[in-house]
Formats: structure tokens, C-alpha cells, sequence
């Protein structure tokens, strides 16, 4: 396929995925359902260590049922979510540019932050969403780079300095520049930037 295009994609911040065509996957809705099944986990161990016989038994087989319901709902989750970047990338005739996979983890855990929000960042399956993304490329001929992403974060994509994020929210410390808005977006339109230099070693300089 001839392309043209670049579809940056920022995996795992505030949202989900989000991509510099402002298309966004909030996590909000889905980690509650997440926590909702992690909720109800800590109780049941300790049941199933100190209760009757039949009822460690039971404790037991409810809790590989709720990690089985979870994982499902995950895998359902994630198969969406990359089906709709990669029907997107096909009608922009795009390639897809996504952040490396350990710059993911560096970059979610940068920041001190509070317990439930960690297990968030950690638990949510970037490795599988970005596997699905990449599967179905190859399967649909679109084609995907990967960029290294020290920087993606605290780069302003407008005139490439260096700026403050603070959660949903970031701020170009250039004073020429000044460009403020939402980080995630900001994120994704700095993959994009890297991506079509890959994607243009002739032409651009
Ligand atoms: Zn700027």
C-alpha cells in the first residue's frame, strides 16, 4: 500500500489509546468495570484459606472465574480498539506509528502516584493491545513503525521544546510557542511527527 499518511498512537496514559486524529478510548468506564472485579477479589482468598472445605473449594473456583471474565473482557476491549486504528489507517491509506513497548512502562510509572492508579497503568494489556494492532496490520497490509519514546511525552509537538505535563494537561515551555491542551492528544501528534520522518528518509530534511 502507498502511503501518505501517519496515524500516531499513544498507548496508556490518562486514556487507553488515543491517536493524533483526536481519537480517544477514555479508561475511565472500563476501569471501573476492572475495579469492580478486583474489588470483590480480596475477601475471597481469605475465605478460602480459613472456611470449610467445600467452601475453599467454592472461594477458589469464583475467583478463577472472575480473572477469566476479566481477561475476556480485555481481550474484547483490545480487539476493538485496534480494529477500529487499523479500518482507520486503511481508509487514510496511513501507516501507524506507536511508541516502543518498554517506553511504555517507563512513562506510565515516571511519576509517584497512588496505588490504585499504578495497578491501572501496569494491569491494563498494552503488550496485547500492540500485538493486536501489529497482527492485524501485517493481516491487512497496513504498515507500522516503532518510535522511541524517551521524549513523546514532554515534547510539544507544535515547535518540538520541551514542556511541563501535569496529568491530562500539557504546556509548552517555549514562550514563543505557549501551546497548551490535552496531553494525550499532544502525545500522539509527537509519535505522528517521528513517524513521517521514518516514513520519508528521502524527501524531507
Ligand atoms: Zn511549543
Amino acid at each position: 500500500m502507498e502511503t501518505e499518511n501517519v496515524i500516531g498512537v499513544d498507548f496508556g496514559r490518562r486514556e487507553i489509546a488515543k491517536t493524533s486524529h483526536k481519537q480517544g478510548w477514555d479508561g475511565y468506564n472500563l476501569q471501573q468495570k476492572r475495579d469492580k472485579y478486583s474489588r470483590r477479589r480480596p475477601s475471597l482468598p481469605k475465605k478460602a484459606s480459613q472456611g470449610t472445605r467445600s467452601t475453599r473449594r467454592r472461594c477458589r473456583q469464583i475467583l478463577k472465574r472472575l480473572s477469566g471474565r476479566e481477561k475476556r473482557f480485555q481481550n474484547w476491549v483490545n480487539h476493538n480498539i485496534s480494529s477500529v486504528i487499523i479500518e482507520q489507517a486503511k481508509q487514510t491509506r496511513s501507516l501507524i506509528a506507536m511508541e516502543n513497548l518498554t517506553g511504555i512502562r517507563e512513562s506510565t510509572n515516571q511519576q509517584p502516584r497512588n496505588k490504585q492508579e499504578k495497578r491501572r497503568s501496569n494491569n491494563w494489556a498494552f503488550h496485547q493491545l500492540r500485538l493486536f494492532v501489529e497482527y492485524k496490520a501485517i493481516k491487512e497490509g497496513v504498515e507500522v513503525v516503532a518510535i522511541p519514546a524517551a521524549y513523546t511525552s514532554k515534547t510539544c509537538h507544535k515547535c518540538k521544546h520541551l514542556g511541563v505535563r501535569s496529568n491530562k494537561n500539557f504546556k509548552c515551555s517555549n514562550p514563543e510557542c505557549g501551546w497548551k491542551g490535552d496531553a494525550d492528544f499532544n502525545g500522539a501528534q509527537v509519535i505522528k511527527l517521528w513517524g513521517c520522518t521514518v516514513n520519508q528518509p528521502r524527501g524531507s530534511w
